[in-house]
Order: structure tokens, then sequence, then C-alpha cells
């Protein structure tokens, strides 16, 4: 198809994979750009110790029906397994259970009516269908609203801290019934049911790259966009990469929005037209993972609530994949321009293991296998009030498309969502250039 149009795809995580993944269906031969030495963005692996292993955890929910699409397309879908799996909550220094109702009416830390309070804001937010109402009003007061102060106080005030910081109290009720929600529709006989795939991301990753390849697309790594604007007159899209500067007919970017200013700018796009994508708020995350001879609890999910430690929860790997030694990550969220966040990694991996310690007392240091950090930088979007009038538009030039993981809102980012809008925005392209 020499005549037809040339097409970039910038960034090879899980919605750019798709994007070109799409658009070769579609009869296209797009040119994925992509800045890392590796492919899968957040999803992207690392080795660890010989193993493996994804930089960040992931679980599937039972709701992510273009992920389970995708993998039936590659052939994957025997490959994806599931788990009933445990939830806890470390608070003050002692470890209970949590995530089921019994759970949650023996936590005796809070009154009775509190417990039921939760429960019953838990079974509404399975109900809720038009979110809209709560996109202007702060997660904060809806929380408070549901749980009063005390529930509100025990159960999610650190947890938004330790992941939002100053932005704690400005996040929108939209985004954080989007995230109950899916967790608990991910249940069969109202158990908690989680699911991986084998081999971990790495595994569709690869496989999806191969078949991008293998339609006639193009990857290329170690290939950061820096400059993204009109081409004057010729129409289409000029980009550089370290490779120069090449201009395509038509452009889709997926990288994270804030990302995407700098590269305007230097495009020379108008301010107005750069100013919404310079707004978009998002935290950073440090995620320490590390291997043990021991579990540190049963459970997959352990919220954390302690002065002691900075840290939403303790996430056990192999409590959900038979990964052995033990795989722990511990994730420090918070604004990139904290100045913890440039604390070196030996600091945050410190951190993690007084935690698992104060867990789990009987965690010694012989236990320790391996302990890593990674960073990405734009992790989690920050999604205030009155979040969608604050997105910037899909196709802010003729020939540019412009998506990251806030386009979904209030979904939360995650890897079938980025999928399937992945999908959907290639095939509307599609359409127009034919
Ligand atoms: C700690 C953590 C835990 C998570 N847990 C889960 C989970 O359990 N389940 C789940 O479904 N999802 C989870 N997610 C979210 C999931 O990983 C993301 O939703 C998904 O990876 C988003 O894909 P994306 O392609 O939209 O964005 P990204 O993964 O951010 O991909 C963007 C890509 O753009 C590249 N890029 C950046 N700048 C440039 C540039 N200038 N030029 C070219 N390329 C560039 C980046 O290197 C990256 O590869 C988690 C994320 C994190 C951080």
């Amino acid at each position: 198809m020499s005549s037809s149009p040339s097409i970039a795809v910038i960034g090879g995580g899980p919605m750019g994979l798709a994007v070109a993944y799409e658009l070769c269906l579609q009869g296209f031969r797009p040119v994925l750009l992509e800045a890392d030495d590796r492919l899968g963005g957040m999803a992207a692996s690392f080795d660890f110790a010989g193993v493996q292993l994804e930089r960040y955890y992931h679980f599937h929910c039972l709701s992510d029906r273009a992920f389970f699409q995708l993998l039936q397309e590659l052939n994957l879908q025997d490959s994806l397994r599931w788990k009933q799996t445990r939830m806890g909550f470390f608070l003050d220094g002692r470890l209970y259970p949590w995530g089921t109702a019994a759970a949650v009416l023996g936590f005796r830390r809070l009154p009775l009516a509190t417990r039921l309070r939760y429960l019953l804001h838990a079974a509404r937010c399975l109900t809720i269908r038009d979110w809209h109402h709560l996109d202007g009003l702060s997660a904060t007061t809806w929380l408070k609203r549901w749980l009063g102060e005390q529930g509100y106080r025990v159960l999610w005030e650190n947890l938004f801290a330790y992941k939002f910081y100053h932005h704690s109290d400005s996040l929108s009720a939209a985004w954080i019934w989007s995230r109950i929600r899916r967790i608990g529709q991910s249940r069969r006989g109202l158990k908690e049911t989680l699911g991986y795939l084998e081999g971990g991301s790495q595994r569709w990753i690869e496989t999806l790259a191969a078949e991008i390849r293998r339609r006639g697309g193009t990857i290329r790594l170690h290939s950061p966009v820096s400059r993204l604007g009109g081409s004057d007159g010729a129409g289409g899209v000029v980009l550089s990469t370290p490779a120069g500067e090449e201009r395509f007919d038509t452009a889709i970017s997926t990288v994270p929005l804030p990302l995407v200013a700098p590269m305007l700018v230097a495009g020379g796009a108008d301010a107005a037209l750069v100013r919404p994508f310079e707004a978009q708020l998002s935290v950073a995350c440090a995620c320490v993972v590390i291997q043990t001879r021991q579990p540190i609890t049963p459970n997959f999910w352990t919220n954390v609530n302690d002065e002691r430690f900075r840290i939403p929860g303790i996430i056990e790997m192999s409590n959900l994949q038979p990964l052995q030694p033990h795989i722990t990550y511990v994730p420090f969220y918070m604004p990139a321009d904290h100045p913890d966040y440039g604390r070196p990694s030996a600091a945050f991996i410190d951190d993690s293991i007084a935690c698992l310690k104060a867990i789990n007392p009987s965690l010694q240091d012989g236990d320790i296998v391996a302990a890593h950090c990674s960073r990405y930088r734009h992790a989690q979007p920050v999604c205030g009030l009155h979040f969608l009038g604050s997105l910037p538009p899909l196709q802010p030039l003729p020939n540019l498309w412009i998506a990251d993981t806030t386009v979904y809102y209030p979904e939360d980012r995650g890897i079938s969502e980025s999928v399937q809008f992945g999908r959907t925005l290639a095939r509307e392209v599609a359409g127009r250039l034919r």
C-alpha cells in the first residue's frame, strides 16, 4: 500500500501499541516511535535477578473485556489465569482482614454504624450508572458523607495523602467511584477474583509488537519525540526525534499529556492550544519490588495506614501469581516535584523493608533476596474537580490526535482501558483517512 497515508504513533505503551495494531488491521503501515529502550510504558518489564518482571504491579479484573478480546486475537487467551484473592488492612501496627463483608463487619476499630455505612457505600458504587453528578464533587466530601469523619480518617485519609499529597482534597468523586466499582465488580460468588497473564504483560506486549511488524508496521525504540506541529502548506504533521525531522500525513500521540505540552511549544503551537495540556497534573511513582524467602501476609493487597510509613499499601504479587521467591511491590506515589522523589533508590528500599517487617515481624534481613526501585514520572493523572471540562481537545490540529490515560475518565488508568480507547481511536482515524 505505497500510496497509503503515512501515520506516526507516538508512545509504545499499551495504548500506542493498540493504536498501531488496529491501524495495521485497517490496512495502514504505521511507524511507532517509543522514547524508551523497550515497549510497554507503565506495563514494561525488566530483568529482576534473572526473572522478567513488570516494573509496576499489574492485575486484571473480570470487566477487562477489551484486554480479553486482544488476548483472543493474539491467541493468548488460554494463558489468562484467575484467582480468588484476599485483602488486608494494616492499621497502627495491626493487620486486619479486609475486602469482604464479613471482614468489614468484624473491623472493630470503627463503630458498627460506620462499618455498615461502608458496606452500603460499596454497594451503592455498583449501582451508579450516570456518574456526571460526581465529576464536580470532591472525593473527600463524598466519602465523608457516606462514612462520616472518623470512617474517612481511618479508611481513606492516608491512602489519599500518601498518593496525592496536596492534591488529596481536590480529587473528583467520579474517579474514586470508578476505582471502587472496578474492584467491587471483579467478584465471582461475592469473592474477589483477580487475573494475571502467565509470563506477565511482557508476553502480550511482545506478541502484539511481533504482530504489528508482521503486518507491515515499524517500531522504533530510543526515539523520543521532542517537537510536534503542523507542517506549513504541505498539510500533515512534522515531528522531531534524535534521528531528525520527519513529516507524516497524520500523527497520534499516546504519551502522558503533560509531556506533550513542550513538544507542541517546540512545534510553534499557540499558547492557548498548549495551555490545557500544561494544566494536566499527575503524580510520580517510585515503586520498590522485593524478593523474599517468605510471604509477608496471605493477602494480594494490603492497605497501609501507619504514621511511620508514607506507603498507601503493599501488593504481594506472589499471592496472585505463582512467582518464587515471593514478590512484593511497595509503591511510593508523590508529586514529582516533592523533594522525596529525588531520594536514592536505597532509601525507598530501606523504608519498604522496614514496612514489611512491621507488617510481618518474623521477617529477617536474611529473608530478603533482592530489591529494586523503578520510577515513572507520570504514573497517575490527578483527576481533579470538573475534570471532564479540563481535558484538552482530542484533535487539536487537523491531522494530529492526542490521547493519554485521562481520555477515558472517570475510568482509572488501566491496560484494558488504554487498549480499548487506542483501538477505537485508530478505527476513527482510519475511517477519516479513507
Ligand atoms: C504502579 C502502577 C500500577 C498499575 N497497576 C495496574 C493494574 O494493576 N492493572 C491495570 O490494568 N493497569 C495498571 N496500571 C496502569 C497501566 O500500566 C496503564 O494504564 C497503561 O500502561 C497505560 O498505557 P498507555 O499506553 O496509555 O500509557 P503509558 O504506559 O504511560 O505509555 C506511554 C508511552 O509513551 C512513551 N513516551 C513518553 N514520552 C515520549 C516521547 N517524547 N516520545 C515517544 N514516546 C514517549 C513512554 O516511554 C511510554 O512507553 C498501573 C500503573 C502503575 C504506574
